[in-house]
């Protein structure tokens, strides 16, 4: 090995295109050291994430303030709580997850013994978005660490405080050289993606997943792309109407819809659209109160460019509940919307914001043809207590994954694996599955000195042909 590569800060240059580069030299000789092989480091960088989460807790919940106005008790479950379970989870699990697996050799291939290795990919790039900033740049990191990576970390500019944030914390609890934090926007992106890395982890949208892709693809890198969609939920006659709407509300006026699997939109049958939506009204009411804006539980957009955006789409039905705005308190009501057409602005793009338009259609075939003349989402929500429709639901169409009577709560099982399809992304992490997807698994074949088995492959083939032909 050469020597360590010049510092970073202290005398290095401040100009940022080298920082970024010495940053990623500091990362690959890390790996290259070969120290972040050892289960004794990734066990221990794992027990220092978890110390970071806990001693900075007050300071992580101060960050989600700043920039999503999260309440306190929502980011210590949703931002903090779930990651330290993720870590610990992984730890009990580690010794299990990352050993060789033996697994059987064909009666032709006699005494020789197959494996299959686990190795780490060597530095890798995580980029985060900003809608749930430290749990969605955490939790990939968990698996890329327990895996024996070391990592390059963007978090997203667009929720600074949480950037900043990390950027000053990680350091000083994790391994230094081998977790680098790259602050920044597009430009440090751009430049981030121009270096080669040994996997490329992309939580966003779809449109920079592209860019992400197409750089990828530069140097072969293998990619994960979680991106989003619009999420729908069907809801039937057999439904528990007002446990439905309490579970839709929640999961979207949580973080003020800005969840990749919140509800996106509900279709059901004419007849229920009103009381759903009167349902929908008072579980929003009970949650926040007749004036969300004055709630301290109820959070705010990541910025006026979002917060008018979403003031863009609420023409495109009337407002059941909610429809005001506030762009200078990035303030969006919870909102139902009613009577709106399939290509009404609302149904386009996925929302990522309080406003749940309900559509009526004929019924459970109508619901399922809406579905799939669209990209396949991210999430699928159905509330019914028939099992006919919950298997037609699930068999006749496709997304990342489904939710029974629930929604976003399936990203919280740890054995279960969290990612999209088509349009919503590729691959997929949690538990165990962010430990192969940050790993390579690798074939090896031993065979014992002084047998043969391969020995009819080898020419002449007379008798061979004499057999086979
Ligand atoms: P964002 O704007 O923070 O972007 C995500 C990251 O991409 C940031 O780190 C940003 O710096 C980088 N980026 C932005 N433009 C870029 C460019 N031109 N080139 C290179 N990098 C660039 O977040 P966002 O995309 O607005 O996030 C919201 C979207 O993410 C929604 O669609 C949501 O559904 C999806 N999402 C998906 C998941 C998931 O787990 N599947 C989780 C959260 C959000």
């Amino acid at each position: 090995q050469t020597g360590r590569p010049a510092a970073v800060g202290g005398g290095a240059s401040t100009d940022a295109s080298a920082t970024i580069e010495q940053q990623v030299a500091l990362a690959r000789h890390a790996f290259s050291s070969g120290r972040t092989r050892p289960l004794a480091w990734r066990r221990h960088q794992l027990e220092a994430l978890n110390r970071m989460l806990s001693e900075c807790a007050p300071r992580i919940r101060g960050a989600l303030m700043t920039d999503l106005a999260k309440n306190e008790v929502e980011s210590q479950v949703t931002e903090i709580e779930s990651v330290i379970m993720e870590a610990r989870t992984t730890l009990r699990n580690l010794e299990r997850w990352t050993r060789d697996r033996k697994v059987r050799t064909p009666l032709v291939l006699g005494t020789a013994r197959a494996m299959i290795r686990r190795e780490p990919l060597g530095t890798v790039l995580i980029i985060g978005p900003w809608n749930y900033p430290i749990h969605l740049l955490l939790m990939p990191l968990i698996g890329a660490l327990a895996a024996g990576n070391a990592v390059v970390l963007k978090p997203s500019e667009v929720a600074p405080a949480c950037s900043a944030l990390m950027a000053d914390v990680l350091p000083r609890f994790l391994d230094a050289d081998a977790v680098q934090v790259v602050e920044g926007g597009v430009e440090e992106t751009t430049r981030l993606l121009e270096h080669s890395f040994d996997h490329i982890f992309y939580t966003g949208n779809g449109a920079v997943g592209s860019i992400v892709m197409a750089a990828a693809a530069r140097t072969l890198t293998p990619v994960t792309l979680e991106l989003g969609g619009k999420s729908p939920v069907w809801v039937d006659d057999s439904a528990q109407l007002d446990a439905a709407a309490r579970t839709i509300a929640w999961g979207k006026f949580s973080n003020c819809g800005q969840t990749c699997v919140a509800p996106d939109y509900v279709l059901t049958t004419p007849e229920l659209v009103e009381p759903l939506a009167q349902a929908i009204s008072r579980a929003a009411r009970q949650m926040y109160g007749p004036d969300a804006q004055e709630s301290h539980d109820y959070g705010r957009i990541i910025n006026a460019l979002h917060t008018e955006r979403l003031a863009g789409l609420l023409d495109s039905g009337r407002a059941f509940l909610g429809g005001d705005v506030d762009v200078a308190d990035r303030y969006v009501a919870p909102t139902v919307l009613l009577d709106v057409a399939p290509d009404s602005p609302v149904m386009q793009d996925e929302i990522f914001g309080p406003i749940l338009p309900i559509v009526a259609v004929a019924g459970l075939d109508d619901a399922i043809d809406f579905i799939n003349a669209r990209p396949k989402p991210l999430a699928l929500y159905g509330f019914t207590t028939r099992d006919a429709v919950r298997e037609q639901l699930l068999r006749r169409t496709s997304s990342g994954g489904v939710g029974f009577n629930l929604v976003i709560t399936q990203l919280g099982v740890p054995s279960l694996p969290f990612g999209g399809v088509g349009g919503s992304g590729m691959g997929r992490y949690h538990g165990e599955f962010s430990v192969t997807t940050f790993s390579h698994e690798k074939a090896v074949l031993h065979k014992r000195p002084g047998t043969d088995p391969m020995a009819l492959a080898r020419p002449p083939f007379s008798w061979l042909t004499r057999k086979l032909l």
